[in-house]
């Protein structure tokens, strides 16, 4: 009978609410070892037991292929000397526990913008899942706009009150399939959905689609707060929104499509398409080209457009139903903080929307579009909100002494 040996692993970093149980249940049966996986704390912690080589194997390779969102900064390994899981035992997500009170930080990880698997799926008529606006799996969709706490558990997360219907539990029990685990999990069914007085889901859309398309302006519920959303290329509708907002000249980010979509409106570089593609999706500041089909009033006096592709579902299916690039910007007036509730959104931006695209899940956390700039290869974050926040920098080199970071003059950043 070949040698069998135990292991304990705890892994430190940004490895809740990125698919890092999913993976290591993976890595685990592949190699065909038996032990747990769970969330416990702020961190991941497990043990595995087998053959010798395939826990030697597992420990070498446990956070070298991590998830795409995970940020691992450490592995702890050691022998599990006792309760070692049993021959036979299988691999189990186990239910995840408060854990101690260490100095361990516990990461939130930012939201993640839909992935090309949630993408395919959301424009397949043979999906159940077909333009559902809030399609996500473990490797996208909302993370640090929908959860309380941590450990991150569905329990955790704004998505609570929407019980899961038998094929979302199905695929959220499954091993093998994407969403196994992944806590946001929702579909037509049984999570949340559009409304437009008074109408829902694909009649709700629409509607906003209709008067957007007509000239007006939409407030739309996103992730992190509400946006106002409107043609960017009609010069009388972005100088109204101008007028409404009270925002004489201040550049407003436009949403293009897909890369093709953003090339036509600027041009962009290697370094800049990498940043609009990534799951942070951030508002990259790019040169327009001249002419251009944005109105004159999106960016007045400047070169420079803040482009950024579709960071959610929903946001997928307005620039595909629309087919022309948006004004996507913070809902507010002026300087005023984006609007995140409901009824103070209503209040706030009655003077400004023509019409409200709102949805049943309450946004946990405000957070505004990130901003970027690419000078050759390097990237200056202008703007470190959605998708970057609240993800922790790691320092250069150890500070010696206790340091605090506090910034920016109208943003706020705390470290
Ligand atoms: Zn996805
Ligand atoms: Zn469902």
């Amino acid at each position: 009978m070949p040698e069998r040996s135990a292991l304990r692993f705890t892994v430190l970093g940004t490895v809740q609410g990125v698919g890092f149980r999913p993976y290591v249940h993976r890595l685990a049966t592949g190699l065909g070892l038996d032990g747990w996986v769970a969330n416990t704390g702020g961190h991941v912690e497990g043990a595995v037991a087998g053959r010798s080589d395939a826990v030697a194997r597992f420990g070498r390779r446990l956070g070298a292929d991590a998830p795409v969102l995970a940020r691992v900064r450490q592995v702890l390994l050691s022998a599990a000397s006792t309760h070692p899981p049993a021959p036979g035992s299988g691999f189990a997500v186990r239910p995840s526990s408060p854990g101690l009170n260490g100095t361990a930080a516990r990461e939130i990880p930012p939201d993640a913008a839909t992935c090309a698997d949630c993408l395919q799926e959301l424009f397949n008529p043979g999906n159940r899942r077909y333009r559902y606006p809030f399609i996500n799996c473990t490797n996208c969709g909302p993370r640090a706009t929908v959860i309380e706490d941590l450990p991150y558990d569905r329990a955790h997360t704004t998505m609570r009150d929407f019980r899961l219907c038998p094929a979302c539990a199905d695929e959220y029990r499954d091993p093998a399939d994407r969403r196994f685990h992944a806590e946001p999990l929702a579909c037509p069914s049984c999570g949340p959905q559009l409304s437009w007085n008074g109408l829902e889901a694909e009649a709700a859309l629409g509607a906003a689609v209709t008067v957007i398309r007509r000239g007006g302006i939409v407030a739309v519920k996103g992730l992190g707060g509400y946006q106002l959303v409107c043609d960017a290329t009609d010069q009388a509708c972005v100088t109204e929104l101008r007028r409404r907002k009270r925002r004489p000249s201040k550049p407003f980010a436009v949403m293009a499509q897909d890369v093709a979509a953003a090339r036509q409106l600027a041009s962009v570089w290697k370094t800049e398409r990498r940043l609009l593609d990534s799951p942070v999706r951030p508002v990259v500041l790019l040169h327009a080209r001249v002419p251009s089909p944005i109105a004159p009033a999106v960016h007045p006096g400047t070169h420079r457009v803040g482009l950024f592709l579709p960071t959610t579902g929903l946001h997928h299916l307005l620039l595909h139903d629309l087919a022309r690039p948006l004004v996507v910007t913070s809902g507010n007036i002026a300087d005023e903080p984006i609007a995140t509730d409901d009824a103070e959104a209503r209040l706030q931006l009655d003077g400004i929307a023509d019409g409200f695209l709102i949805h049943d899940r309450p946004i946990r956390a405000r957070y505004d579009d990130s901003v970027v700039q690419a000078v050759g290869r390097t990237v200056i974050t202008v703007r470190r909100a959605r998708g970057l926040a609240p993800a922790p920098m790691p320092l250069p080199r150890p500070a010696t002494i206790p340091l605090v970071a506090v910034g920016a003059q109208l943003k706020h950043t705390f470290a």
